[in-house]
């Protein structure tokens, strides 16, 4: 599996397969040949789909230094293909192929970006516990052994996080003219009393600060970050939890969104939006089971349920806007992750799991291939349809 510290990445919402991964295959192209002055640019699959909805336009340009960019999109193909060529007035430059992987990862044809580089060998959980048997360690020991720098890392990561929360409970007004959509965390903030209601506005808040365009950190994609980003805010803030415990609280929850990635998909254009709210839900629900000193059955447990009970989930976000049903899904999905937590410590006192995490997502996998490309980050159909049936 690769490293942890793959599946939180610092970009620019609102989404990572469509803002974070142009811009780094933009980046590495323009670093690569600085003499180039206009491009030609083809995005394929959901990139091209929903490239006005999600920004995908606006970052490339940035990426570049420019606006010297002629678009071509391919909608037939199902794979989220970009490519890029580059020119000056009297040279032609080489024609990249790169494809956005989900959270922001990218694979380019003709340049190593390391982001496939393997750094666990272990495949699956049922692997990783039973390294930690036969070398009597722990999950956390495990994590850090692998990855030293992870820590110093995720202290950054969690700068960002916060950072996100303040300005989002500080921001009002009109989010999206297209949707009618104002901003809310603010309102919900003020109305905050209880854990819940705390949690709800700053989810609210990351989510309506990424759908804005703001400074943000996957956790494990953009479309999801309001989960993990409001655990993380929502521990820190209200329950005085220092970094050094957040970081090894997203260690763990990592162990589990390596898991998927490698043997599912992290990405709303592969697997619907159960690989990115659910692996998110999974992830959170594993850190809160962590935090409250749960045994390493009951983690697992919370995390697979984190999963089982999303499965199948589509992705149609409507306009192709991350705002509806992303916004309201990760106040939703956070909720349930405290769920998730609580209750399979419950459970597990009086029962075993009938499904192990590796089983759950496995049916993820199955699931997500058998989803229809409408409900895969198309805006083709589910709610995006009805929406606009509405509308006309
Ligand atoms: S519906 Fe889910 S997967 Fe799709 S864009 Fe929204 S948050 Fe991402």
């Amino acid at each position: 599996m690769q490293a942890i510290k793959q599946l939180y990445k610092i970009g620019y919402g609102p989404s990572s397969s469509h803002t974070i991964a142009p811009y780094r295959i933009a980046e590495y192209y323009r670093n690569e040949f600085p003499e180039c002055k206009r491009y030609e640019i083809e995005l394929g699959g959901s990139l091209a789909l929903t490239a006005k909805g999600h920004g995908t336009i606006n970052i490339i340009s940035q990426a570049l230094g420019t606006k010297n960019i002629h678009f071509n999109y391919d909608f037939e193909t199902v794979k989220n293909n970009m490519f890029i060529q580059g020119f000056n007035d009297n040279e032609e430059f080489p024609l990249w192929h790169g494809l956005s992987l989900g959270g922001g990862a990218v694979k380019i044809e003709e340049y190593d970006t390391g982001d496939e580089d393997e750094v666990y060998v272990e495949n699956n959980f049922e692997e990783i516990k039973k390294y930690l048997n036969e070398n009597n360690t722990d999950l956390l020991s495990y994590v850090y052994a692998h990855e030293p720098d992870l820590k110093e890392y995720l202290k950054k990561c969690l700068k960002v996080m916060y950072e996100t929360v303040i300005k989002g409970l500080n921001t009002e007004g009109l989010l999206n003219a297209d949707l009618n959509y104002y901003r809310v965390a603010k309102k919900l903030y003020e109305k905050a009393e209880v854990r819940k209601d705390y949690l709800v506005a700053y989810s609210y808040a990351a989510a309506e600060e990424n759908a804005g365009g703001g400074l943000m950190c996957t956790a494990p994609t953009l479309g999801a970050c309001g989960i993990l980003t409001s655990l993380m805010y929502y521990l820190h803030f209200n329950e005085n939890i220092d970094d050094d415990k957040l970081c090894d609280l997203l260690a763990i929850a990592g162990v589990f969104g390596n898991c998927i990635k490698k043997n599912a998909s992290i990405a709303g254009s592969t697997g619907g939006c159960q690989s990115e709210v659910g692996t998110a839900c999974a992830m959170a629900s594993a850190a809160i089971a962590y935090k409250e000193g749960f045994g390493l059955n009951t983690i697992e447990y919370a995390a697979e349920m984190g999963i089982e009970h999303f499965l199948g989930l589509t992705c149609d976000p409507v306009l192709g806007y991350v705002i509806i049903p992303c916004i309201e899904r990760n106040a939703i999905s956070i909720l349930r992750a405290y769920d998730c937590a609580y209750l399979a410590e419950q459970l597990n006192n009086v029962k075993g799991n009938a499904i192990s995490f590796d089983s759950v997502v496995h049916a993820m996998n199955y699931t997500g291939n058998k989803l229809a490309i409408e409900l895969k980050e198309t805006s083709l159909g589910g709610l995006s349809l009805e929406y606009k049936y509405a509308k006309n």
